[in-house]
């Protein structure tokens, strides 16, 4: 019996497994195909991924084939600007630039060989799932040719049609958005030309920016990729035709206006639908979904993998604790309530922008422009790390200062937090105490220039809590707050009420 099997070894599963693996749980992993999937689909990772990568010890093998970048730009009907969320001069929480571009099949390459080192991860491929049971001992998983093999826990990382997510009846809600696009992947050398745009901020450089043009006429994205690759997005017109559309003569006339005199050579063209969907249930018994098995989001902001990444990140720490025997089995129904909101806002918002992106009606797209510009005037922009909300369910000390954000990394000396402290439970205080079970940090003994006391300050806070996966658990003023956190951590893990902690 495995303590966890996961379904799926694309980027969501094979992450999962190089967490567990590093805690020393024993992991069996199911694929169907001998290889990743060859061609890219996500392009664009956040910061907080390359934070999770480290995490999971496998941050040296992927930072090599990242390209950073500096944000979003949303062009308008008349090719002037209308949303800029750049990062150049912004801040750096965890130490990471804000973006990255990078090539998905390298990335899953990546991941695999990673599990290479664990003699507790045992590695499946050309095994596909095909049924489960489930009874108070654990799960059992039928697979083709007649296989069997069993866990405590599954966590399904089979992707959009996960057979998983079919097998236990788990319904889709539908965020009521439908698009059909056509995803083009070049291989270009030199810079791509732009149509003359107008407000264009000071700093942002075209090259580094992903550049959505609203154009009602041809609705169309434009990413810079790792390398030499660059990806092209187009919307489909209504009538149009899925096949005619992929034809290289199509795709050659519908990326010209941008490589015209630029040598490049098309790698690929498929036609997606772009939509939010979101599982009704995350958990039945044993087992998990996880990653696009669980949600499926329009890729405006480049985050599908990325929730994927932040499910098995807030799964793993979990699965450790009730698996090793210091945390009950409910911990593990915090997973939804704790993820589904958090997926569900930055889903939101990515349709949200999909409504104003996919707008074919000039009129329409004209006032879309002098509303969006005028909304921009006055404010400061913000960038796309300001969708990410905090967590305000499950295992956060709600109601304190900055409980469920995202905690920084600063450096330390010459090295990133995460790498001096460690990935677990973490406490950072000005009155350090004894305890076995956590990383207490007395910050003033912190080589990091001031910054957690800085962040301590603006929360008026004498102490913080980290969870494993860097989120903030909760903020207090005193000497007794670190023994407080800690008492009302373990109370929350041990299912006492929230009511009566609080009384
Ligand atoms: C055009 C496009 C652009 C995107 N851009 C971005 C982006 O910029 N940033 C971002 O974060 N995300 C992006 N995404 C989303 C991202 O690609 C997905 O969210 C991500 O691949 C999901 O990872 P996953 O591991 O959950 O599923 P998948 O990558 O689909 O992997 C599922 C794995 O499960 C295996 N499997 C399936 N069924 C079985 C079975 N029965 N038995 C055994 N194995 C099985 C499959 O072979 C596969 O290896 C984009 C997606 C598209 C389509």
């Amino acid at each position: 019996m495995f303590d966890v099997a996961i379904i799926g070894c694309g980027p969501v599963g094979a992450f999962a497994a190089n967490l567990l693996g590093k805690s020393g749980l024993s992991v069996l992993v199911i694929e169907q195909e001998a290889n990743p999937y060859p061609l890219p689909r996500a392009v664009h990772l956040d910061h907080e991924m390359m934070r999770l990568f480290q995490s999971a010890g496998v941050i040296d093998r992927v930072a090599g084939d990242m390209r950073d970048t500096e944000g979003h730009l949303h062009v308008g009907a008349d090719h002037g600007v209308i949303r800029y969320m750049g990062t150049v001069g912004r801040a750096r929480p965890f130490s990471w630039s804000n973006d990255y571009f990078f090539y998905q099949p390298e990335l899953e390459n990546h991941l695999r060989q990673a599990l290479t080192e664990y003699s507790n991860i045992t590695v499946q491929l050309g095994v596909a799932f095909e049924g489960l049971e489930q009874d108070e001992n654990g799960v059992t998983l039928r697979l083709s040719e007649g296989r069997t093999a069993q866990a405590r826990y599954v966590i399904a990382c089979d992707g959009s049609r996960s057979a998983v997510r079919k097998a236990l009846g788990i319904m889709l809600d539908d965020l009521d958005f439908e698009e059909p696009w056509l995803v083009v992947d070049v291989e270009v050398d030199g810079p791509v030309r732009f149509p003359d745009l107008w407000g264009v901020p000071d700093g942002a450089d075209l090259q580094k920016l992903s550049v959505m043009m609203c154009d009602p006429k041809r609705p169309a994205t434009i990413v810079p990729g790792r390398g030499n690759h660059r990806r092209w997005e187009f919307m489909l017109l209504p009538g149009e035709d899925d096949q005619a559309m992929m034809e290289p003569d199509s795709v050659a006339a519908l990326v010209e206006p941008y490589l015209s005199g630029v040598p490049h050579k098309v790698v690929r063209a498929a036609t997606y639908r772009f939509h939010g969907l979101i599982a009704g249930r995350w958990r039945m018994g044993g087992v998990f979904l996880a990653g696009d098995a669980a949600h499926q989001t329009p890729p405006f902001f480049g985050q599908g993998m990325c929730h994927g990444l932040r499910d098995v990140a807030n799964l793993a720490w979990k699965l450790e604790a009730v698996l090793k025997g210091q945390a009950p089995d409910a911990l593990l129904d915090t997973y939804q309530p704790e993820r589904d909101p958090h997926v569900r806002a930055v889903i939101s918002a990515a349709v949200g922008a999909g409504r104003y992106i996919c707008m074919l009606d000039p009129q329409a797209a004209a006032q879309r422009d002098a509303t969006m510009r005028e909304a921009a005037r006055n404010a400061q922009h913000g960038t796309a790390a300001d969708l990410i909300p905090a967590i305000t369910t499950g295992i956060v000390a709600y109601g304190t200062a900055g409980a469920g954000e995202r905690f920084i990394q600063p450096r330390v000396g010459d090295r990133l937090l995460d790498d001096v402290t460690g990935s677990g439970w973490r406490l950072f205080t000005r009155t350090p105490i004894d305890n076995a079970d956590i990383t207490v940090i007395d910050i003033a003994a912190l080589d990091d220039a001031g910054a957690i006391a800085a962040w301590l300050d603006a929360r008026s806070a004498d102490a913080v809590l980290i969870r494993p996966d860097h989120y903030v658990f909760g903020t207090g003023q005193g000497t007794k707050t670190p023994a407080d956190l800690i008492a009302r951590r373990d109370a929350l893990i041990a299912g006492v009420p929230r009511q009566e902690i609080a009384a």
